[in-house]
């Protein structure tokens, strides 16, 4: 177990979209999905091209993100910049869109 001093952060969170909410916008690929666990945001990782999941941490300071594609169940703390525990799993909304 990993004991992260911000989980009291971690919420019950309903996803803000199905993809990444900012690459759907402007039509671009991603390429995994990371959902914030405190207000439900859906990003894409550092492997995209624009790493929304990134600056969405950056712009609101929400350091805990959830695997969201496929889920995992992993967590990751930007604070702590390791991989955290979740109590629990966000369930998907699918499907999940693809631009290919
Ligand atoms: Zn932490
Ligand atoms: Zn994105
Ligand atoms: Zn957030």
């Amino acid at each position: 177990m990993t004991s992260c001093p911000h989980s009291h952060t971690i919420r019950d969170v309903t996803p803000s979209a199905r993809g990444c909410e900012e690459c759907l916008a402007i039509g671009s690929p991603w390429v995994h999905l990371r959902l914030c666990r405190a207000c439900g945001h859906v990003g894409c990782c550092d492997d995209s091209p624009h790493r929304h999941a990134t600056a969405h941490f950056r712009e609101t300071g929400h350091p805990i993100i959830e695997g969201y594609d496929p889920p995992d169940g992993w967590g990751w703390c930007y604070l702590d910049e390791q991989e955290i525990d979740l109590p629990n799993q966000t369930p998907q909304l699918g499907p999940i869109p693809r631009f290919v």
